[in-house]
């Protein structure tokens, strides 16, 4: 079963990057290209049913899954980056984080009006980072189709707060 194969596959770090934080670290994931493969069939399996113009990964462990899983749904795959990484010209949403706030931006050419875009993830912890990518994508008229992580940390009640998004939110192992 993937669950348990990604469970026993993520390593542990404790007290990264800051004192009391559990840190899943996917790296070890990367090293096993037949449980890659069989992660990103299982990503494209959950949404089946979601229709997916567009996958949208978020930076920088969104990059790791994201554009393999576009390619199996045969749909274009876009980066949405922390500010003044892209070299064209961006559009940008900010948010709060615990202490002070960051911005995240894609191309402005990213994506047409109206189309449907899968927010990816490697991991859900507060939803805040997907929450902003949401915001994003609505700010350049296209809608948010579904949520698709590898991990979700369903005690720090992400899913609660994707809620008035209305959109499914699906993840391969939960904690
Ligand atoms: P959040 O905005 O709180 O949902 O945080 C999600 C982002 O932070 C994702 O890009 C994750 O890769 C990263 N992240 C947050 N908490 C963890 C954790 N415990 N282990 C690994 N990555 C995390």
């Amino acid at each position: 079963m993937i669950e348990s194969r990604i469970k026993q596959t993520v390593r542990d770090v404790h007290d990264f990057p800051t004192p009391g934080i559990i840190f899943k670290d996917i790296t070890p994931i990367l090293k096993d290209p037949a449980l890659c493969i069989d992660i990103t069939a299982a990503l494209a399996r959950q949404l089946s049913n979601v229709e997916i113009d567009v996958v949208a990964g978020i930076e920088s462990r969104g990059f790791l899954f994201g554009p393999s899983l576009a390619q199996l749904l045969n749909v274009p795959f876009i980066p949405i980056r922390k500010a003044g990484k892209l070299p064209y010209k961006t559009i940008q949403e900010s948010y709060d984080l615990e202490y002070g706030s960051a911005t995240i931006e894609c191309h402005q050419d990213a994506l047409l009006k109206g189309q449907r875009v899968l927010i990816h993830d490697d991991l859900l912890a507060t939803g805040g980072t997907v929450v902003a990518a949401s915001k994003l994508i609505m700010h350049m008229e296209a809608t948010v189709a579904a949520y698709s992580f590898i991990i979700s940390l369903d005690f720090l009640n992400g899913r609660t707060r994707l809620k008035p998004y209305g959109n499914e939110v699906f993840s391969l192992a939960s904690y």
